[in-house]
């Protein structure tokens, strides 16, 4: 603050402001150039993705802004060394203005590379050396100026994990390339393996292409197992980037593969213990950043990253038939396929409730049918038994013109038999007549018959039998029925009865019923008018595919307001009327598939239209 002494109070806090801004953004500012040397070829497995995980470290862990720039040993692929010191003149050129703060050497190749060339390398830059084995490290020869993150390879116990999960297994082919690293580990490999070699048989490819090797892990006898290693280059000195090898490899293979690193999981490996490339190169990264920010590399020290705990790929173990009850118990195993449940849970749920609702409706919709199903038979019952109360009570209403009509026949054949007597007690009977007479009192007693037949069939208590009839004949025999009674209230009844048969599926018993109190009411309702004006006009006709009937009085009609009202039950404007008669009568036609209908007619009266569907005639 001293230095901003005498200055204004405002140019003060801005001079402040300035410094501090300045000294927090020299980091920011301020960026660093990282060679990263790959050995092989930036796309070879593992080290590409050690590579790639490297970076993305880097880039979490550094303040600074990075420059980046990777190149690759392609000489590794054959172990020539004739091309590195044009390489490294190359480099040299390459960062001769940005000389890099760190170089990064991924594999051994690379890090015996950088050792042999270090003198001429940028040799004040700090290198950390990574992704390569302890035991490699005598051939590599470390300067102080490097740190190293290394790591560990136990082949044995990683065939012995193998073999633990599928104990039967006899024969393990190693797939490894033919480079010269390659080779070092396959001979590395076999050491770490001697103790295995009586009790699995081990066989080496090396020496092939890797089109032959596909040929050989095509046919491998049962219970044998693949040890996937690298293929970087084969015997015939074809080089394979990336994951075609191994992807050619698992397409062919009879075998389950197993493999060293983690970088090669997710597809085609069953799993085991594996070098984790996460953790390696967050270790490596993190050894990176410290070295940027300018920590002396032999102050750092990074323990050799080992196998990781093992993970397995469900699908493989599923594959290979090879069970979960057998994997170590802190393995992990990734890819498991979700349950039809897991996958599905919710639309499951779904489907369950609406079908637990579609059957609860349906059993609510079958037990509520049921109800209606017997509801409907005790009302049809309870109209039966109330239509047949209503003929007796409408009986009782008939007893006197039945007793007449019923008096009529038997007076005549009284006055028939006093006659014969007469004619018998002559001296010469005429036969003859005697004869006639004989008939007449037969056809008065078939007569007397056909009313009381009439009668009881009208209070026969039968149930609803719907049969083809001709509802001119329903309409003609109860207007017969109630002539007697007619003349006897002295009302005029007038038929008009349609010339053709209107057939339909009714019971005769209750559609004639129906007309009855129809025209009984008819009647009623002129009780009071001169005997010349009571008129009752019984027409059939035919309208369309219906059969109506028309039943007419002029009497004094219903009110406007009631025409609805009077087919309700116990609706009544009589003394001593029980309103029953239009309410069982509209029941019997319901019941029928008619309509029955009240107006008035325009001149004086009310008329009763019953309408029901028509049937074809049938013989
Ligand atoms: P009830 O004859 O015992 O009264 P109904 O159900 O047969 O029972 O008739 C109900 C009512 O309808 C009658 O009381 C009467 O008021 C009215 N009604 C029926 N027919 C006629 C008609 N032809 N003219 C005027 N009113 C009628």
């Amino acid at each position: 603050m001293r230095g901003c002494t005498g200055l204004p109070r405002w140019l003060a806090t801005v001079c402040v402001v300035a410094c501090l801004s300045h000294s927090g953004s020299l980091h920011a500012t301020e960026h660093k150039t990282v060679l990263i040397l790959h050995s092989v070829g930036r796309e070879f497995r593992p080290w590409n993705e050690y590579a790639k995980q490297i970076r993305t470290e880097l880039d979490r862990q550094s303040p600074w802004p990075l420059d980046v720039g990777e190149h690759s040993l392609e000489s590794a692929r054959s172990g020539d060394s004739n091309p590195e010191p044009p390489f490294v003149r190359y480099l040299n050129a390459l960062y001769a203005e940005r000389v890099p703060d760190l170089i990064i050497a991924i594999g051994a190749p690379a890090a015996a590379f950088l050792r042999r060339h270090r003198e001429h390398l940028f040799p004040k830059a700090p290198a950390l050396l990574t992704a390569i084995d302890q035991r490699r490290l005598q051939y590599s020869g470390i300067s102080q100026n490097d740190v190293l993150v290394v790591v560990k390879h136990d082949f044995r116990f990683l065939f012995e994990s193998f073999l633990r999960i599928s104990p039967d297994t006899k024969i393990v082919a190693v797939v490894n390339g033919n480079s010269p690293n390659e080779l070092f580990w396959r001979n590395e490999i076999q050491q770490d393996l001697r103790p295995l070699e009586g009790r699995i048989d081990i066989r080496w490819y090396d020496n092939l292409s890797f089109q032959d090797m596909l040929k050989q892990t095509a046919h491998l006898p049962s219970h044998s197992a693949i040890f996937w290693h690298t293929m970087l280059v084969d015997a015939a000195g074809v080089a394979y980037e990336g994951d075609r090898a191994l992807k050619n490899l698992y397409a062919t293979a009879n075998a389950p593969i197993f493999t060293h690193d983690d970088s090669f999981f997710g597809q085609e490996i069953v799993g085991g213990p594996m070098l984790s490339a996460r953790m390696l190169s967050k270790q490596a990264g993190t050894a990176a950043v410290r070295m940027l920010d300018g920590e002396k590399p032999d102050s750092i020290t990074i323990q050799p990253v080992g196998f990781a705990k093992p993970i397995y790929d469900w699908r493989e173990l599923r594959r290979w038939g090879i069970g979960e009850s057998g994997l170590p118990s802190d393995s992990e195993v990734y890819f498991r396929e979700p349950t039809a449940w897991q996958k599905y849970r919710t639309q499951i749920l779904v489907v369950c409730a609406v079908l637990l609702l579609q059957s609860v409706l349906i059993s609510s919709l079958l037990f509520e049918r049921r109800r209606r199903f017997n509801a409907e038979l005790v009302s049809r019952q309870r109209s039966a038994e109330l239509a047949h109360m209503n003929r007796f009570s409408m009986a009782g209403e008939l007893t006197a013109t039945i007793a007449h009509e019923i008096n009529q026949p038997l007076g005549a054949m009284l006055a028939n038999v006093e006659t014969a007597e007469m004619m018998i007690k002559s001296p010469v009977p005429d036969l003859h007549e005697i004869g006639e007479i004989l008939a007449d009192i037969r056809r008065d007693d078939q007569r007397a018959s056909d009313v009381i037949v009439r009668l009881r069939s009208l209070l026969k208590k039968a149930p609803f039998e719907p049969r083809q009839i001709d509802l001119n004949d329903v309409v003609r025999e109860t207007v017969r029925f109630l002539s007697a009674l007619s003349i006897a209230r002295e009302v005029e009844m007038i038929s008009l009865i349609a010339p053709t048969p209107l057939p339909v599926n009714g019971d005769f018993i209750q559609l004639q019923q129906v007309i009855l109190n129809l025209i009984v009411n008819a009647m009623d309702a002129m009780s009071g008018m001169p005997s010349a004006e009571r008129k009752v006009r019984v027409l059939t006709a035919r309208d369309g595919d219906s059969a109506d009937i028309f039943i007419s009085d002029a009497g004094p009609g219903i009110p406007a307001d009631k025409l609805k009202e009077v087919f309700e039950p116990f609706f009544t404007t009589k003394p001593h009327g029980m309103g029953m008669g239009l309410s069982i009568a509209r029941t019997i036609v319901d019941a029928h598939g008619g309509r029955i209908v009240a107006e008035n007619l325009a001149g004086r009266g009310a008329t009763f239209r019953i309408s029901l569907p028509l049937v074809e005639l049938s013989n």
